[in-house]
């Protein structure tokens, strides 16, 4: 399975596949168990751009289904997340400025614009799936309903002018054609404009094995390295990088037209500490494959002991990221009774793939099982402060990042 960096366009091949891999968020219903949609999960390096990305993505028609539209505000702790990344870009790049204009690409429900237009900034979400574009425009945040390209910058330069600040989080890595949307930045932007986007962290994926960041919708997962390679040819340069503890370690980065502003020395920094991370270099994907397989044969021979033993063991949170972990490492309903989840939408479907049945919440705390398996391990801190009643009745989670154990 070869092909060519969606970056740089230099042959590329997969370092490793995880195998036949449903669509991570497509839960299904018990009647839509049959004839269930798969394609080969296999990540590729580019040794030439540094660039971490998939090389085969499922048709964007069987990746997002209208009904799991996700809408961030559903999150309280994402909520104080975005209100902190929209006061970082209102004190610091929009201080002082008259009547600036911000876009956010991906916009969502209107979870960070929300902060600009409560101080009345001029602000546009684009945001292509309808039903929660409008959401926010309930709530009087302008927003279009589109996909961002060339074509869109333009007709938003028009009609509104230049963008003072252009805003992603959670969205570039979800879009293959990368280099479009840098074309549409380049172009919306003012001279003196910034581009803020966050995303997982490629740093924190390798150090972790966090493997579960890598499925369908996640096209690319994103370092300094590449980033400042991506955009470079668009003139845009790397000017700030500012590590997150969101989505289990990202990074958000700040770009700007090249010679606009000074370069941050926390910008070298990073790239010395990708550097000696060695993920400019093919080989630590293959150190990262190989963490990849010890994981997956520690978890499963865990799970076959508590199995063996006739202990109770439940999934908690029926998440994307829990996809990859499930289909990857073999995990089956003999294993894992069920998966606790609060969305209702989820509940009485089956997990993809291995078929695992999500329940209600309510049914986790009835009846405690002997152990659960924290598939929302980025909400971990969370969930165990929520969950000490789980604890104290004897029950024990296991984890499997950065490793696999049995904690309580
Ligand atoms: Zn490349």
């Amino acid at each position: 399975m070869n092909g060519h960096c969606r970056v740089c366009n230099a042959e590329i091949s997969p370092f490793m596949s995880f195998g036949r891999m449903p669509i991570a968020n497509g839960f299904l219903r018990p009647e839509e168990a049959e004839g269930e949609y798969f394609f080969e999960l296999a990540p590729a390096f580019c040794a030439g751009c540094g660039m971490f990305q998939l090389m085969e993505q499922p048709r964007p028609e069987k990746m997002f289904h209208e009904q799991y539209a996700f809408f961030s505000s559903t999150s309280r702790y994402m909520q104080r997340h975005f209100e902190s990344f929209a006061q970082s870009v209102i004190n610091g790049v929009l201080a002082q400025r008259d009547d600036p204009f911000v876009v956010e690409l991906g916009s969502n429900d209107g979870i960070m614009l929300r902060h600009f237009h409560e101080q009345s900034i001029r602000h546009l979400g684009v945001e292509p799936s309808a039903n929660v574009a409008e959401v926010a425009r309930k709530q009087g945040i302008s927003t279009i309903s589109a996909f961002f390209d060339r074509k869109l910058a333009d007709d938003i330069t028009a009609k509104h002018g230049g963008a003072d600040a252009i805003l992603a989080a959670n969205v570039m890595c979800h879009i293959p054609d990368l280099p479009g949307v840098a074309a549409g930045v380049q172009r919306l932007l003012k001279p003196d404009g910034v581009f803020v986007f966050e995303d997982p962290y490629l740093g924190d994926m390798i150090t972790k094995t966090s493997y579960d960041q890598i499925y369908d919708e996640h096209v690319f997962i994103f370092s300094a390295t590449s980033v400042r390679h991506a955009f470079a040819p668009f003139g845009l340069e790397l000017v700030d990088v500012m590590p997150q503890v969101t989505h289990g370690g990202s990074m958000r980065y700040v770009l700007a037209p090249n010679g606009s502003r000074p370069i941050s020395k926390k910008v070298h920094e990073q790239l010395g500490k990708e550097t000696a991370l060695g993920l400019d270099r093919p080989e630590t994907y293959l150190r990262f494959k190989a963490n990849c397989e010890k994981s997956r044969s520690t978890l499963m021979q865990t799970l076959e002991s508590l199995r063996t033993r006739g202990k109770r063991v439940v999934g908690y949170g029926a998440t994307s990221k829990s996809t990859t972990v499930i289909n990857y490492c073999g995990i089956t309903p003999a294993h894992v009774e069920f998966i606790s989840d609060t969305t209702p939408i989820k509940q009485g479907r089956l997990s993809p793939g291995a078929h695992i049945p999500v329940r209600p919440y309510d049914e986790f705390v009835a009846r405690y099982p002997d152990y659960a398996v924290l598939f929302a391990w980025n909400h971990a801190a969370e969930i165990r402060e929520k969950e000490n009643a789980f604890v104290a009745a004897g029950g024990r989670w296991i984890v499997y990042v950065p490793e696999v154990a049995i904690v309580s």
